[in-house]
């Protein structure tokens, strides 16, 4: 969406204020964002230059990391960025250019700052137990009979030692 900053330009205000909805639908990285993410914000006068400040909520879909379950999550995202009627150099990431019309336009800026929030993995719950690598059955509900101790190679060669030691 675009935010008109006409006025704020001419000095006629100091301070725009904006608030909107826009849809989202991109998966990454075993996360799907959809839905209508909400946006708000501000763009200020600073005195000698403009800032905009701005929140935006998405609700996201994942899967547990261990147990594969369905998950719903919310991810929220806090920015600031400086207005500027020119760029210095073109990969300026912590600009925002005004454009034709005296329009600013962040849609691209929130999808970028939604991605970095979302966290690396999620869980069911802190212990989840996952899935039995043997079976495939979900060992939060089911308690199967398969045999999945691997020992640690360490101890295996102690073991060895101790056998070797009691001969
Ligand atoms: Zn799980
Ligand atoms: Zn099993």
């Amino acid at each position: 969406m675009n935010i008109n900053i006409k006025s704020l330009l001419c000095g006629e205000k100091r301070e725009i204020e904006f608030s909107y909805t826009i849809p989202l639908d991109y998966s990454e990285n075993g996360y799907t964002v959809s839905g209508d993410a909400q946006v708000d914000g501000s763009v200020k006068d600073m005195g000698g230059y403009m800032q905009l400040a701005s929140e935006c909520k998405a609700q996201y879909k994942t899967q547990c990391a261990r147990c594969l379950k369905a998950l719903d999550g919310v991810c929220s995202v806090s920015f600031v960025r400086t207005v500027a009627t020119k760029l210095e150099s073109e990969d300026d990431e912590e600009y925002l250019l005004v454009g034709e019309g005296s329009v600013i336009n962040i849609d691209e800026a929130i999808s970028e700052e939604l991605l970095l929030s979302l966290p690396f993995r999620s869980l069911c719950r802190e212990d989840c137990k996952g899935l039995c690598p043997k079976c495939g059955c979900n060992k939060n509900e089911t308690e199967c009979s398969c045999v999945t101790k691997e020992l640690d190679p360490r101890w295996a060669a102690l073991k060895a030692f101790k056998a070797k030691d009691g001969e």
